[in-house]
């Protein structure tokens, strides 16, 4: 597999943010991962959302290159739904060098019908900026 191709999630996380015109700047961080923890994806109260490595090699797995990137673009639109309507994990998790451990214990306090409306979202931005989501 290829070294996960930062440069290009990074575009692909500026072509959801171009395309669906919100009037937010939140950053990406590519973080390392747990082997146990595949879903190592959040967004922090402060704007910066974080993408494990293990996440992106997932997207990436036992599909085309096109087929992952189209993965990706529905991950980063679902967590830029939930900087848009202000969904986050309490203040005090915020920080990365933990941060992994915070988010196994805590996963699930968003809630469902938030999740749900972040898919819809993410499905919508990944959309607007031209990823075959369907
Ligand atoms: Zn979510």
């Amino acid at each position: 597999m290829a070294n996960h191709y930062p440069h290009k999630i990074h575009k692909i996380f500026k072509q959801l943010l171009n395309a669906s015109q919100l009037n937010i700047s939140p950053k990406l961080k590519i973080v390392n991962g747990r082997p146990n923890d595949p879903f190592a994806v959040v967004a922090l109260p402060d704007g910066t959302i974080l993408l494990s490595k293990l996440a992106i090699n997932l997207s990436y797995k036992d599909v085309s290159e096109t087929h992952g990137e189209i993965r990706l673009a529905f991950i980063l639109g679902h967590e830029i739904a939930h900087i848009v309507n202000g969904d986050f994990l309490p203040k005090a998790f915020i920080g990365t060098s933990k941060y992994l451990k915070i988010l196994q214990k805590n996963r699930g306090k968003i809630g469902r019908q938030k999740e749900i409306e972040a898919d819809k979202q993410g499905f919508l931005y990944s959309a607007m900026a031209g990823y075959a989501v369907d």
